[in-house]
C-alpha cells in the first residue's frame, strides 16, 4: 500500500461539500443540554449577520454545494420567512438542483402553515427533536411538548412530502421495554423516514446533574443504556429502517446525505455561532475552523464588516488521514478504504492504522471486504457499540 500509489484516486468521484447553518436560539434549556444555545436571546439581525458572513467566507467551500443544513439549538424557533431567506443566500452563492436541504425543529413550533411554509422555503428534509412519544421520557428529559403535540408535528410535516426524520434519546431512567418499541412503530406507522437514537449522556454542568443529586430524576444505569442501545438496532431494523451509521437507521432512499458528509470527508462550510467548518486543501491537510459561540459577538463583527473570532486548527496528513479513517467507519455502508484517505491526505504511513485495524478485526469489530480489488473495512454490529474504542485505536491515542 502506498499513498502514491498512481492507480488510486484521491477522490472517488468528486469529493461533496455542503454548508451547515448553526442557529443557536432555544425557548429554554433542555437540563441535559450541553450544546452552544441562547435563551430568551433577541434573533434581531441574525439573517442579516449570516449574510455578511457568507459573504466574507463563501471562497472556503466549493460551490454549488450538496446540502445544506440548519441545525442548533432550534431553528424553527426563526420565522419561516428568516429560514427562506437563508436559504435564499445559499441559493445565490450555488445549491446544486438535487440538493438536500434540511432543518431541525421542535414539535412545539410546528403548525399546519409552518410546516406548508418549510416545503415552499426549499426545505427537503425536516428533523424533529422529539425525543419520545412518552410522557414519563418527556418528563424526565423536561421537554417543552407532549405526546399530543409530537404526534401532530410529525404528521403534519409527513404530509407536506418533506423527508421526515426524529430524533430519539434512549436510554433513560425509568423507560421500560414497551417505550422503545411504542416509539419506533409509532414513527414507522406516522411514515417518518429516518430515525437518529442518542444514548442519554450527563455532561458535566447540566442541570440534570443537580437534579439527580437532588433526587429530583433518577441516576442514569449504564448496564440499561447499553441493553437500550442493543434494543433499539433490533427494534428499528425489525421496523424496517437500516442502521447506516452508529445512531442513524434510515427507511429505503432516506438516508442524510449532510451527515455522510461529514463521515465521508466532505468538505463543509458553517455559519452561525458556534458553527465548525472543514476542508482538505490540496496539499492533503486538513482545515479546522471554530467559530465563537457567543451570539453577540459574533453578530457585532460581522455586521460591522468584519469576521467573528475564531479558532483555526491545521491538521497534518498523518493525523489528517487517521481522523478520516475513524469517521469514515462510522458509515456502516460505504465503511472506508484505507488507500482512498492516504491519497486524499498525503498521508505515507499505513502501518499503524493497519495495525489497529487488523487487531479490531481479530476482536470482531472491525470487518474487512475485498470490492474492486481494494480492501473496504466496516464496523460490525459488535464493533458499532464500541466505536469510541476502534476509533481511539486508530487515532493512537
Ligand atoms: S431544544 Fe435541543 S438544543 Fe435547545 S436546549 Fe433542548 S436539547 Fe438543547
Amino acid at each position: 500500500m502506498n499513498a502514491a500509489n498512481p492507480t488510486i484516486s484521491a477522490v472517488p468521484g468528486s469529493r461533496p461539500s455542503g454548508v451547515y447553518l448553526h442557529v443557536p436560539h432555544c425557548r429554554r434549556r433542555c437540563p441535559y443540554c450541553d450544546f452552544a444555545i441562547e435563551v430568551g436571546a433577541s434573533t434581531d439581525g441574525f439573517v442579516e449577520a449570516v449574510a455578511a458572513e457568507l459573504d466574507l467566507r463563501a471562497g472556503e467551500v466549493r460551490w454549488p454545494v450538496a446540502t445544506l443544513s440548519l441545525g442548533g439549538g432550534t431553528p424553527s424557533q426563526l420565522p419561516v420567512a428568516a429560514l427562506a431567506h437563508l436559504v435564499s443566500l445559499v441559493r445565490q452563492r450555488g445549491l446544486a438542483s438535487d440538493a438536500e436541504v434540511a432543518l431541525e425543529v421542535n414539535p412545539e413550533d410546528i403548525d399546519g402553515d409552518y410546516a406548508r411554509a418549510l416545503v415552499d422555503a426549499g426545505f427537503t428534509r425536516v428533523s424533529v427533536g422529539l425525543q419520545s412519544f412518552d410522557e414519563d421520557v418527556l418528563r424526565y428529559l423536561g421537554r417543552a411538548h407532549d405526546r399530543r403535540r409530537g404526534l401532530d408535528a410529525v404528521d403534519l410535516l409527513v404530509r407536506t412530502g418533506l423527508h421526515v426524520g426524529v430524533d430519539l434519546i434512549v436510554g433513560v431512567p425509568g423507560e421500560g421495554d414497551d417505550r422503545l418499541a411504542d416509539d419506533v412503530a409509532t414513527a414507522r406507522d406516522l411514515g417518518v423516514g429516518h430515525l437518529s437514537t442518542y444514548i442519554l449522556t450527563l455532561e458535566a454542568d447540566t442541570p440534570l446533574v443537580q437534579l439527580i443529586k437532588r433526587g429530583a430524576r433518577a441516576a442514569i444505569d449504564d448496564d440499561h443504556q447499553a441493553d437500550a442501545y442493543e434494543r433499539v438496532v433490533d427494534l428499528t431494523t425489525a421496523a424496517g429502517f437500516a442502521q447506516y451509521e452508529i445512531s442513524s437507521h434510515a427507511r429505503a432512499g432516506r438516508t442524510s446525505r449532510h451527515n455522510r458528509l461529514y463521515w465521508q470527508r466532505g468538505d463543509y462550510l458553517g455559519l452561525g455561532p458556534g458553527a465548525h467548518s472543514f476542508r482538505v486543501d490540496d496539499d492533503g491537510f486538513a482545515l479546522r475552523r471554530h467559530t465563537t459561540a457567543r451570539l453577540q459577538p459574533w453578530r457585532e463583527a460581522l455586521l460591522a464588516g468584519r469576521d467573528a473570532e475564531h479558532d483555526d486548527e491545521v491538521l497534518d496528513h498523518d493525523h489528517a488521514f487517521r481522523e478520516a479513517v475513524a469517521f469514515g467507519l462510522r458509515d456502516l455502508g460505504a465503511g472506508v478504504v484505507l488507500e482512498r484517505l492516504a491519497a486524499l491526505h498525503h498521508a505515507v504511513k499505513l502501518d499503524d492504522v493497519t495495525r489497529a485495524l487488523r487487531a479490531a478485526v481479530t476482536r470482531d469489530d472491525v470487518m474487512v471486504n475485498e470490492e474492486g480489488g481494494l480492501q473496504t473495512w466496516r464496523l460490525t454490529a459488535r464493533g458499532a457499540r464500541f466505536a469510541d474504542r476502534v476509533a481511539r485505536d486508530v487515532l493512537g491515542t
